[in-house]
């Protein structure tokens, strides 16, 4: 234990403004080392060439060059947490260690085992709220229980806003904190084994016109009529108090969906089964058909149902997809294939720019019924008419599917109507409801 220094251990908040742990960190009267590990246990699991990998390196050379000209420094690793922390505190152990809260499984894990070394070497392990305006169990229904539907916790949630918990941290007027320390080094995206990304970032500014039309042009998929803050978000490279408080200003239905991401943290922190499976578990019993084949013709775009092939070649080019997009194809595999809804959810968790477990995994056992908040299991999106509706003038199907209307383009992977009655019955089987 070193008395000079504390640790603050930026993880998914990747900023060095109103950051809640690092304002801890450096208003705790001791000097402060950013530390970042890029953690093997995530990195292996990803291909080659991840944008989000070349996002989060490009970022963190962005912050230590920062911290360079204020005579400070960013330590980085690149190992397993457990063997990197023993190495930290086998050198020069902190005197304290900053950080703010991860709510996913492995993380909790990650950091409970932490805590409990750190405690036993005589190291105290803080840790902060930052990623949501509120968490866990603050937002609980009069009987005390976490909620499982949205209107009410969105109610809720709004009755306990106020300026306190919007106030930013003001760690930017603790700069001086920093330790001063000669320059580390970074290690490059070759040496962790990945090679650059060419998928464009959105940019990290939010544009307020399309949060004040938020209402009107979220919906509709050739618009740009969404901010795609979603990676900024995923990443803290934006703080959730800034934006809450323009969506506050500007946009009800904007606030809204920002308190969907909260809505979605809050059922993976107090009903942390979802990660593995449906929240009901009922639908455990739903007869899923594996079939490979047609999963890959969904992946890659070629189910002959235009604005469902749009939506994943939308996402496999640029890792976004619009949300009526996300609706439909998920909505499309797990109910006119009959493919397990987790199938899905795997396959985006590898390409979205803004995935996030919770939201992810809400998102798609809304599509699939088994949520908290689901769409029924009776309702069934029908492509056709979303099209119509959504895309009237095929603008988002002509940009992403070009070969639409030409003998090039698949016919059909399954007929609506008899893909309807298969996932009516297959699920009123498992629901007992036949
Ligand atoms: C099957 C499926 C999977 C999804 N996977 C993810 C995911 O991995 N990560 C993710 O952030 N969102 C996910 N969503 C929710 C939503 O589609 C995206 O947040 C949104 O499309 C991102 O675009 P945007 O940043 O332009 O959002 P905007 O529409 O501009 O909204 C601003 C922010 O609000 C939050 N938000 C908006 N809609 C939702 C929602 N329905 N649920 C939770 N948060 C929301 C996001 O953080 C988003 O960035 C998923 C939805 C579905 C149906």
């Amino acid at each position: 234990m070193n008395e000079d220094f504390v640790i603050w251990w930026c993880r998914r908040d990747m900023r060095l403004d109103d950051n809640a742990a690092l304002f801890h960190a450096l208003t705790s009267g001791k000097k402060v080392l950013p530390l970042f590990i890029f953690d093997k246990n995530i990195l292996d699991e990803l291909p080659a060439e991840d944008a989000r990998v070349n996002f989060i390196h490009d970022r963190l050379g962005q912050l230590h060059g920062q911290l360079l000209e204020m005579g400070s420094s960013f330590l980085v690793y690149y190992g397993l947490p457990e063997e990197v922390w023993k190495q930290i505190m086998a050198e020069q152990g902190p005197f304290a260690v900053y950080t703010n809260h991860d709510y996913e499984p492995y993380a909790r894990k990650r950091d409970a085992e932490l805590k409990e070394y750190l405690n036993s070497k005589g190291v105290d392990f803080h840790t902060y709220k930052d990623q949501v305006i509120f968490e866990k169990e603050e937002v609980l229904t009069d009987g005390g229980t976490p909620y499982s539907v949205f209107t009410p916790y969105s109610r809720k949630w709004k009755a306990g806003l106020n300026p306190d918990n919007l106030r930013p941290f003001d760690s930017e007027s603790h700069f001086g904190q920093f330790l001063k320390t000669a320059p580390k080094s970074m290690p490059s995206l070759g040496e962790m084994g990945f090679k650059g990304s060419s998928i464009p970032i959105p940019s990290i500014h939010p544009d307020e016109d399309i949060i004040k039309d938020y209402h009107e042009m979220r919906n509709f998929p050739a618009i740009k009529g969404t901010t795609r803050i979603g990676i900024h978000l995923r990443f803290g490279t934006i703080s959730i108090r800034k934006l809450a408080i323009s969506a506050w200003k500007l946009n009800e239905t904007y606030l809204n969906e920002l308190i969907w991401r909260e809505f979605y943290m809050q059922i993976l922190w107090n009903f942390p089964h979802v990660a593995k499976g449906p929240f009901r578990e009922k639908y455990a019993a739903v007869p899923w058909r594996d079939e490979e084949e047609e999963f890959e013709k969904w992946c890659k775009g070629q189910t002959g149902y235009p604005i469902v092939d749009a939506g994943m070649r939308e996402l496999n080019e640029t890792g976004f997809m619009h949300n009526r997009s996300r609706m439909i194809v998920a909505s499309f595999l797990s109910k006119h294939l009959l493919i397990n809804w987790q199938w899905g959810e795997k396959y985006f968790a590898t390409k979205l720019l803004d995935f996030e477990l919770a939201s992810n995994n809400g998102g798609w056992q809304w599509a699939a019924g088994s949520g908290t908040d689901a769409a029924p299991y009776f309702r069934i999106f029908n492509p056709e008419s979303q099209m119509k509706k959504f895309d009237k003038e095929l603008k988002y199907v002509r940009k992403w599917v070009p070969e639409f209307g030409t003998p090039a383009y698949p016919r059909p992977i399954v007929e609506h109507k008899a893909a309807r009655e298969r996932c009516l019955n297959a699920y009123k089987l498992a629901l007992g409801k036949a």
